[in-house]
């Protein structure tokens, strides 16, 4: 099955040259990233495996927020934060909708979330003139398919490019990057209530679990990987063990 780089490489250059300078400077940003994402144009890193020695080498990611490839190594660094900033109480999620006329007002700038606009597992098809994906209707349970010009599918991409900054979810209160009480505040007040002082003095207070994260696997026997050596999209050396992806924003 074709992936949604797949897509955006087949019918990404016909748009941005139909478009050209219509096109915003951020969405050639992105949509250039995710196509060269892991295709080698943005350098490489070479494993090597811990138990058979072989080395392998894979282009890098491109980290960029919109990219389903990176999308994964961005939802367990999210979650691992947000895990390390939870309480020792019951938490609740609320969804409500808010009126017409607080919409405007209630958009900000500030927050981390992130899905993609569309992910690898509804393409279905893709070729020289069109792309066909699944989708379920916001008034339906039941996902239908449909076909469309690869022009308007990378246009339906690019709508749902953030601007560079804007982010999806906000925070109040104590979970506010402005609140003047601390977190750490928070939670020795939140402790101090359910009486876990002890547990706290004593070491054995219950603490968040940090995120698993799965290592990278040699095709050839399984066993874990190490990074032994990186190169940028100019080819010059990096450091062992240096970032994992870059951040093309
Ligand atoms: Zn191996
Ligand atoms: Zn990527």
């Amino acid at each position: 099955m074709p992936s949604v780089a797949d897509c955006l490489r087949q019918h990404a250059p016909a748009y941005l040259e139909k478009f050209a300078d219509d096109v915003p400077t951020g969405h050639r940003k992105v949509l250039g990233a995710i196509t060269r994402c892991r295709t080698g144009e943005l350098g490489g890193v070479l494993y090597q495996c811990r138990d058979c020695g072989r080395e392998h080498w894979v282009g890098r990611s491109c980290g960029n927020r919109h990219c389903p490839n990176c999308q994964i190594d961005k939802t367990a660094e999210w979650l691992e934060k947000q895990t390390s900033r939870l309480l020792p109480v019951h938490h609740f999620l609320v969804t409500f909708t808010v009126p017409q006329e607080l919409r405007m007002p209630l958009r900000g700038r500030q927050s981390d979330g992130y899905r993609v606009a569309i992910s690898d597992k509804r393409i279905e098809a893709c070729d020289a003139s069109s792309v066909t994906y699944s989708y379920t209707p916001s008034d339906s349970k039941t996902a239908i398919t449909r076909t469309v010009p690869g022009e308007r599918f990378v246009g339906g991409f690019a709508q749902h490019i953030l601007p560079r900054g804007f982010q999806k979810i906000r925070y109040y209160g104590w979970m506010s990057p402005n609140s003047k009480v601390s977190l750490d505040e928070v939670q020795w007040l939140v402790w101090l209530y359910l009486g876990w002082t002890y547990w706290l003095a004593s070491g054995y207070a219950p603490q968040p679990k940090p995120v698993q994260r799965e290592p990278v696997r040699c095709a050839e026997c399984g066993g874990e990987m190490r990074i032994v050596g990186v190169i940028n999209a100019n080819c010059r050396a990096l450091v062992e063990h240096s970032v994992k992806f870059l951040d093309s924003g």
